[in-house]
């Protein structure tokens, strides 16, 4: 895949880079290396002071940075914008919030015969981070401002769509104050990925991607032993009980399928509702999604811009036909318009069985299956019934039911009348095919570091605190 700028509404090719030589790449894994020693001697208020800056410029330069975004994969521009304040928010929630998270932790040290006993979180050093450009700022930003504030340095081999938001990630840690090499754009294809993790100086790698990309991923960290953090696909459910809010359930199911133009690893994809109410919450449903408006990603009144890719869009299309071709009933949408662009409507389909696609595998865009169903243990079974394990999302007044799909739907998250997404207080991340290993919250920051068990004898003295070893 050239890496290359092309923009979705019009297909055209707006700008092109050359992929980074292996020389390059090895002298760019070099600096990184140099830079975590460098971070290694600096204080976390230091590193939180340069987070902060992060913060400052993305606050300041809000609307150039959505500009580009919408322009590399089509995101509407108002969610561009929404996406840069949230990664400004989170990189002063780690900045704030470091010191606590990578505070030690003491253990009972009479049960160990100790003296002192604790848990300390430390960098483990270059952590490769493979991105995709759905959220191209913000999926980005969850890794590194917690690695960057453990002391970790981010080397960055970002989707071959959006190098232009992948050289302004560089530069933006870098005018925030971060030493040189802290952050590295690595303008490479997914070829690359081999040599960069198989470099001993590279500690470990985090993956935000398809499942073949993570098998890929994980096969190579496998042969190097060295930790991932795979975060994968989703198919994720959206179950309606009868004494759901229909209305409240429609117009959210609406906005969970199409944000980010239906191309979100967390958006809901199976609409799983019961019998009693499927007619009413699908006539709402389709309604909402056929008054969606499509349009230029740039103009604010739009809900729905283009896909991010051709093959996308054609893969969605393949998708739909499947499941038309083998008896599915399509109620809103299903054709792509003609003419420029990587266009596709808002659909609904529904009359699903196990023999079609969209019955097991991830959708990418904003079409919904609904899935009518005759009791909560069928709900369960429909919707725990891929090889996916994201997130979920019940739609329920009855507390007893509310707490059993709580315990019962077999996903890294599970939101009670609500939409799945992420927050830098919670922990985000799937189980099954979804991937492993968790982003966001003090559990993410911590994933990259060494969990140091510290264990003092008599005589031994108090051992200091964690901090900067200044020269
Ligand atoms: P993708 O094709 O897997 O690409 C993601 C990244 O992986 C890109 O940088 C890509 O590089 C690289 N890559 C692809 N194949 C690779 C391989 N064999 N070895 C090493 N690197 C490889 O995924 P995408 O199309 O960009 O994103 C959509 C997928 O990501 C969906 O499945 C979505 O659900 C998932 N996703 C998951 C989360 C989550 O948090 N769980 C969030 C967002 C998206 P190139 O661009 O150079 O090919």
């Amino acid at each position: 895949m050239p890496i290359a700028t092309t923009n979705p509404a019009t297909g055209q090719v707006l700008k092109t880079y050359d992929p980074m030589s292996a020389e390059q790449i090895d002298a760019a894994i070099e600096r990184a290396d140099l830079a975590y020693r460098q971070l290694g001697r600096t204080t976390l208020d230091q590193r939180a002071g340069w987070m902060n800056a992060a913060a400052d410029v993305m606050d300041a330069e809000r609307d150039e940075i959505a500009r580009i975004m919408t322009t590399e994969m089509g995101k509407t521009y108002a969610s561009a914008k929404a996406e840069v304040t949230k990664c400004a928010k989170a990189a002063r929630f780690y900045a704030a919030h470091a010191a606590e998270f990578l505070a030690d932790e003491p253990a009972d040290a009479a049960a160990v015969s100790a003296t002192r006993a604790f848990v300390r979180y430390q960098p483990i050093g270059p952590v490769l981070a493979v991105m995709p450009w759905n959220f191209p700022l913000w999926q980005v930003m969850r890794f590194a401002a917690p690695a960057l504030m453990a002391g970790n340095t981010g080397l960055l081999k970002h989707a071959s769509n959006v190098p232009q938001t992948a050289l302004l990630l560089e530069d933006l840690f870098r005018r925030a104050g971060f030493p040189e090499g802290a952050f590295t754009t690595l303008l490479v294809g997914s070829e690359a990925v081999d040599q960069i993790l198989s470099d001993p100086r590279v500690r470990a790698a985090t993956l935000t991607g398809s499942e073949g990309a993570g098998r890929s991923i994980a096969q190579i960290a496998g042969r190097e032993l060295k930790k991932t953090v795979l975060e994968l696909g989703g198919s994720d459910p959206f179950v309606v009980m009868p004494s759901a809010d229909l209305d409240k359930a429609a117009e959210v199911a609406t906005t969970a399928r199409c944000q980010n133009n239906g191309q979100s690893c967390i958006a809901a994809k199976r609409f799983i509702v019961h019998a009693d109410v499927f007619d009413a919450f699908a006539e709402k449903f389709a309604a909402n999604m056929a008054a969606l408006r499509v349009g230029d990603p740039m103009d604010e009144q739009t809900d729905v811009g283009p896909l991010a890719s051709e093959r996308g869009r054609d893969e969605v299309h393949a998708q739909v036909r499947d499941a038309v071709e083998k008896g599915a009933t399509v109620l809103v949408g299903g054709e792509p318009p003609a003419g420029d662009g990587w266009w596709y409507p808002p659909t609904v389909v529904t009359g699903l069985t196990p023999e079609m696609r969209m019955w097991h595998e991830e959708v990418f865009g904003p079409v919904a299956g609904l899935f009518r169903v005759s009791s909560y243990d069928e709900a369960i079974e429909v919707a725990n019934g891929t090889t996916f394990g994201l997130g979920s999302n019940a739609w329920t007044q009855d507390e007893d039911e509310q707490a059993r799909f709580a315990t019962d739907l077999d996903a890294g998250n599970v939101f009670i009348n609500g939409m799945t997404t992420s927050f830098p207080e919670l922990p985000f991340g799937g189980v099954k095919n979804s991937g492993y290993g968790r982003e966001l919250s003090a559990l993410g920051m911590r994933e990259f570091c060494n969990t140091k068990t510290v264990w003092v004898g008599e005589g031994a003295g108090s051992v200091g605190p964690a901090g900067a070893h200044a020269e």
